[in-house]
């Protein structure tokens, strides 16, 4: 297939005409599919309800340490809870928190205190005329929603195809004292999966921030969502690499168990230097009494430890990557050449990010919502949703059936060429 812009206008316009019946056809058929979340399916989640049968009426709730889950008590975590998390997160159990269901509450949580108590016994950033934070683009939207909603000014610093582009990292970092942390998900990253190289983590580890109480958001939501057994990313330990360069207190690192067990019942943690542990516990002791520990004890014997539960995510593997493949398969034939659009083919994660034309993105997710599949917003990868080329769109294969999927993607496809020769025409 010649690439669109190699077309004459003639070529384009038949090739339009042929498109349009077929998109004619999707829309006939009524389709109503959702791509925009990156939930689990619910076969994924049916992997773990073995965990509802671990307690019943007459179960001892007493964990392998003497304490009765059912109590208060133990604000940081159950020490087994701890030490599952903590083998998860790869750090050391005395370098973690577990908390309650989500580690986005973690993340607020983490920026709310920084606005109204500040970090370290530096000023609060509410006190500040100006608080900036960094945020590699594409990247995932909830990040952003956070800072924007405290007033914190959202930064974007492209991604690259090893992480941030540190050389911008670090000249921002190290001269603007108002930019007080930086958004990242290191591993299969949301939406582009994809994962630092060692050279990003060291780098990250080794920032010389102006600011006092800068810190890096480590969210490493998907650290063992590996789509395959045979390749898999590994990454540096950022609080470990920060130790080791005298920059103990430099990171915050968040995990959860969402998409290993169940979203939003799962169990999330925090990892990061005891300086920055005692801070946040000093908090959180007003906060709360102590986290579901219930939940944690049920999550420690389901799962026993860190090996079983990384077989549980090869059975998520088994169930997501014909998903991964068929979509990027689809694009590859059905997209492949044609000079439209470029796509990453990842080995881990929730999603495939999809870059078109410039100017185009808007148009294609509008296009397919009209035949009846929601994507993710365009936009929606960007602070404050604008993506200054109007081309990243996030797709989340994890969540329709294959059947779904299949024509959902060749609908895609389908408006992916239809809007980027309109887009060809207008300078023709
Ligand atoms: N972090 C990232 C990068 C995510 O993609 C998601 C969910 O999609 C979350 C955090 C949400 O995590 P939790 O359910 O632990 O709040």
């Amino acid at each position: 297939m010649k690439a669109y812009a190699e077309m004459s206008k003639d070529e384009l316009l038949a090739l339009k005409c042929e498109l349009e019946k077929s998109y004619k056809e999707f829309k006939d058929q009524g389709l109503s599919l959702d791509m925009s979340r990156g939930k689990p399916c619910t076969e994924q989640m049916d992997l773990a309800m073995g965990m509802m049968d671990v307690f019943h009426s007459k179960a001892d709730l007493t964990s392998a340490s003497g304490i009765d889950c059912r109590n208060y008590g133990v604000l940081d975590g159950l020490p087994e809870a701890k030490k599952l998390l903590a083998d998860m997160m790869e750090c050391k159990a005395e370098s973690i928190i577990v908390y309650g269901n989500s580690s986005l509450a973690i993340m607020y949580d983490s920026i709310a205190r920084s606005m109204t108590h500040g970090v370290l016994g530096n000023t609060p950033w509410c006190k500040l005329d100006k608080v900036k934070f960094l945020c590699p683009c594409p990247g995932y939207d909830r990040h952003f929603a956070i800072t924007e909603y405290f007033g914190i000014e959202n930064v974007p610093v492209p991604m690259t195809p090893t992480g941030p582009d540190m050389d911008i990292v670090e000249k921002l970092v190290s001269e603007d004292e108002t930019i007080k942390g930086i958004w990242c998900v290191p591993k299969y990253s949301n939406p582009q999966g994809i994962s630092y190289s060692d050279e990003t983590v060291r780098r990250f580890a080794r920032l010389k921030p102006a600011a006092k109480d800068f810190r890096i958001y480590w969210d490493n939501a998907y650290c063992i969502h590996h789509l395959y057994e045979d390749k898999q990313d590994n990454i540096l330990e950022i609080i470990e690499e920060c130790e080791k360069v005298g920059n103990p207190d430099l990171a915050y690192k968040f995990v959860s168990t969402s998409k290993v067990s169940f979203p939003g019942s799962g169990v999330a943690a925090l990892a990061a230097s005891q300086a920055n542990l005692e801070a946040i516990k000093k908090q959180m002791s007003i906060q709360t009494i102590s986290f579901d520990k219930i939940n944690q004890l049920r999550h420690v014997r389901f799962f026993g430890n860190i090996e079983n539960m990384r077989k549980h995510m090869m059975k998520h593997a088994e169930i997501l990557r014909p998903k991964f493949e068929m979509t990027c398969d689809i694009l590859d034939q059905e997209l492949g050449g044609l000079g439209i659009g470029e796509w990453i083919r990842p080995i881990g994660g929730y999603f495939v990010s999809f870059d078109s034309m410039e100017g185009c993105a808007k148009a294609i997710v509008a296009k397919a919502k009209e035949a009846g599949v929601t994507m993710t917003d365009a936009g929606a990868t960007f602070p404050y949703k604008k993506d200054p080329k109007d081309s990243n769109i996030r797709i989340a294969p994890s969540f329709p059936a294959m059947d779904e999927l299949e024509k959902a993607m060749y609908l895609f496809t389908l408006c992916v060429k239809l809007v980027s020769i309109d887009k060809l025409l207008e300078t023709m």
